[in-house]
């Protein structure tokens, strides 16, 4: 089975190397980015390789045009890409609106919003049947944040993601008769280092009273409806933003 080539970006650790690892056992050879962790991601791509799949730990931040481009060369080094993963996302700490500032906001939506969107530029370019591509998938990772809008804790995080929901439909309607899916995946709480990466080491903890099923949910959990996203198995389903939610936040 070889499904080809999928770019993960923040494949060093959480929702990434998960989906990494998943994407290696169901046929998929991965380009492993990350901002910083090179031990991560060298971990991430071992396992991979001990799996019988080919994947390279590529350093980039997706919020700089010159990077994007090194993961997407690296891509093509590999074979034919097929897929993209846009899971790369910072939060930080807790603070109202009328705290924040530009430094903040830029940071949020340059990593977030333009990172996403310029990935997934460098991605159609070389899955659409209009550039001469072979077709694939796009994933982009929104937050149950979006829809319900991070009050007293990360309001421009959750716009950052709700421009997420937005992009993703638009770009599906734009790509689809190209031979390009793209959807959205939402977690809700998921155990990851980005909640004390944000400063908030706690906030699980505290969210899962709120959580129907009362528990965060796992990284793998996440991996599952992700792949199979990148997977044909989900050949008619584009423009769709898939809760994985434990069922918080998860009406359209
Ligand atoms: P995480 O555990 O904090 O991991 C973040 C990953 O992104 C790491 O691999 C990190 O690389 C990478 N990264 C950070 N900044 C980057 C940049 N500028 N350029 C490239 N890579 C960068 O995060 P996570 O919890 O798995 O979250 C993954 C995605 O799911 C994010 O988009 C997040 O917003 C979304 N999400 C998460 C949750 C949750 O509860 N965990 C809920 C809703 C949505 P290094 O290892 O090198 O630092």
């Amino acid at each position: 089975m070889n499904n080809g080539v999928v770019v993960i970006t923040g494949g060093s650790r959480g929702i990434g190397a998960a989906s990494a690892i998943l994407a290696a056992e169901r046929g998929f050879d991965v380009v492993v980015n990350y901002a910083g962790n090179l031990a991560a991601a060298e971990a991430v791509c071992a396992q991979i390789i001990r799996a019988g799949r080919k994947s390279v730990a590529v350093q980039g931040d997706v919020s700089k045009p010159e990077d994007i481009e090194r993961i997407f060369n690296a891509a093509d080094a590999l074979g034919p890409l097929k897929g993209l993963v846009n899971n790369a996302g910072v939060v930080d700490v807790a603070m109202r609106v009328e705290d924040v500032d530009l430094a903040r906001l830029e940071r949020m939506f340059a990593i977030n919003v333009y990172g996403a969107m310029l990935c997934a530029g460098q991605a159609v370019r070389r899955l659409s049947r209009a550039h001469g591509g072979t077709g694939g998938s796009i994933v982009n990772l929104t937050s149950g944040a979006a829809k319900l809008g991070g009050a007293n804790m990360y309001v421009d995080y959750a716009a950052a993601k709700g421009a997420i929901d937005s992009f993703t439909v638009g770009l599906a309607l734009e790509v689809a008769e190209h031979g390009v899916r793209v959807n959205a995946v939402r977690p809700g709480v998921i155990e990851t280092d980005i909640h004390a990466s944000g400063g908030d080491p706690d906030r699980v903890a505290r969210m899962i009273e709120a959580i129907p099923v009362k528990r965060a949910g796992t990284a793998h959990e996440v991996a599952e409806a992700i792949v199979w996203l990148l997977s044909d198995a989900s050949s008619y389903t584009p423009g769709s933003i898939l809760s994985v939610t434990g069922g918080r936040a998860s009406l359209p």
